[in-house]
C-alpha cells in the first residue's frame, strides 16, 4: 500500500528481542541496558499475526533482526512460520553473525543433511536456510581482532568469521556484511574491509553512524561521511550511482549507506515493529502505534495507520542533533 506521500510500503523490519550477546559502544553499551522481560515480548505467535497483516497490505520483505535476533530460543521456527506466509517474497535477517556457527539445538531433519556444525550438530545457519531464511546481513566494523573486542564489549572475531564460513557453507548467498564507520576506530580499515569482497560474491556495506541512542554520545569526531570510502578507495568501479561499487576484478561489490548525508527518506518503503509490539512508521520519530492485542480487521486498520503516517521526512540529523527517537538501536531494531 501506499503512504500519504506516494510511497510504496513494501518492507517490513522486525525486532524480535532487545537482548544481545554483544555490547557495541554506539549500540548497547556496558551497564545500560534494561532488558524487557519475556512477557513483555511478542510472542513467535504474534509477530506471525502482525507479519500476515502487513502482507496482506503489500508487505513484500521482512527482515529479522534486534538486539541479536539469534540469541532469541527457537528463533529458525519463527523463520519457518514467517517464509510459509503466502505472498511473502524475502524473509532476511540481520545478525551480528556470531552464532551462525553455532549448533542448533533443534534442527529440522531437512537442515541436519550434509550442514555439520564445527562441534558436531546442524549449524544455525543450516537452520536458517532450512526454514527459509533468503539472504544474511552480517555485522562486522573491524578485521581487528582487540579492536573487535573492544568495539563490541567482549566479543570475538574469530566467531563472526566462522559465522560467515557457516553461511556460505549452509548456502546462502548474497550475504552483506554491514560496517559502521566510527572516526578513529576502523576508518584506517575502509581498504581491508572492502576487501573482503575481493574473492567473495559478498557486498561489503559502509553505513554512517546515526546519533540514535549511544551512538549521539560518542562525540562529532566519531562520524566519517561514508565520502571516505570513496576517498579510500579511489579505484572503486560505480555499478549504482551513489550507492554500489566494486573494486577491480573483485567477485562482490561495495556498498555506500549514507543516512546522514544523504538521506533516503524520500525513497523509504519501511516499517518497524519493535520487540514489546509497536510499530514505528519512521526510525527517527518517537511515534509509535501498538499493535500487541489488536487483532483482525482492528489490527489492520493499525497497520493502514501507520503506514499513513509516515512523514515526508525526518528532521535533520548531525553529529550534535539528536535524532527525536528515544529508543536505543537494539530496542528499535537497526
Ligand atoms: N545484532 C544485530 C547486528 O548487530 O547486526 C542486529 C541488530 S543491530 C541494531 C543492526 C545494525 O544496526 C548493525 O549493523 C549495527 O551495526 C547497526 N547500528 C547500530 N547502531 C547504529 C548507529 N547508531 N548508527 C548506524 N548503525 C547502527
Ligand atoms: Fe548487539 Fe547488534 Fe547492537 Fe552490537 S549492534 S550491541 S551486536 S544489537
Amino acid at each position: 500500500m501506499k503512504d500519504s506521500f506516494g510511497r510504496e510500503i513494501d518492507y517490513l523490519r522486525i525486532s524480535i528481542t532487545d537482548r544481545c550477546n554483544l555490547r557495541c559502544r554506539y549500540c548497547m553499551p556496558q551497564g545500560v541496558d534494561v532488558k524487557k522481560a519475556h512477557s513483555e515480548i511478542l510472542s513467535f505467535e504474534e509477530i506471525a499475526e502482525i507479519a500476515e497483516a502487513a502482507i496482506g497490505l503489500g508487505v513484500r520483505k521482512i527482515r529479522l533482526t534486534g538486539g541479536e535476533p539469534l540469541v532469541r530460543r527457537g528463533m529458525p521456527e519463527l523463520c519457518g512460520m514467517l517464509s510459509a506466509l503466502p505472498g511473502l517474497e524475502e524473509l532476511c535477517v540481520t545478525t551480528n553473525g556470531t552464532l551462525l556457527s553455532a549448533a542448533c539445538p533443534f534442527p529440522s531433519a531437512n537442515a541436519a543433511i550434509g550442514h555439520q556444525s564445527g562441534i558436531g550438530g546442524v549449524t544455525l545457519a543450516a537452520a536458517l536456510k532450512d526454514a527459509g531464511v533468503t539472504r544474511l546481513n552480517i555485522s562486522l566494523d573491524t578485521l581487528d581482532p582487540e579492536k573487535y573486542t573492544k568495539i563490541t564489549g567482549g566479543g570475538r572475531l574469530e566467531d563472526v568469521l566462522l559465522g560467515l564460513e557457516a553461511a556460505d557453507a549452509a548456502g546462502f548467498t548474497g550475504t552483506k556484511i554491514n560496517a559502521v564507520l566510527i572516526g578513529g576506530f576502523n576508518d584506517s580499515e575502509i581498504r581491508d574491509l572492502a576487501g573482503l569482497s575481493t574473492h567473495r560474491n559478498i557486498e561489503v556495506r559502509f553505513i554512517e553512524l546515526m546519533p540514535v541512542g549511544a551512538a549521539a554520545g560518542l562525540g562529532a569526531g566519531a562520524f566519517i561521511s561514508s565520502d571516505e570510502v570513496l576517498k579510500a578507495l579511489p579505484e572503486l568501479e560505480e555499478l549504482e550511482p551513489a550507492r554500489l561499487y566494486r573494486l577491480p576484478g573483485a567477485k562482490g561489490r561495495v556498498g555506500i549507506i549514507s543516512p546522514i548525508s544523504c538521506s533516503f527518506c524520500g525513497s523509504c518503503n519501511r516499517l518497524r515493529l519493535t520487540a514489546d509490539g509497536y510499530i514505528k512508521p519512521c526510525l527517527h520519530s518517537d511515534r509509535e502505534i501498538k499493535v500487541r492485542g489488536l487483532h483482525s480487521a482492528e489490527l489492520e486498520e493499525a497497520l493502514r495507520q501507520a503506514i499513513l503516517s509516515k512523514p515526508k521526512e525526518h528532521g535533520r540529523l548531525t553529529p550534535g542533533h539528536m535524532t527525536e527517537t528515544k529508543r536505543s538501536m537494539n530496542r528499535i531494531g537497526g
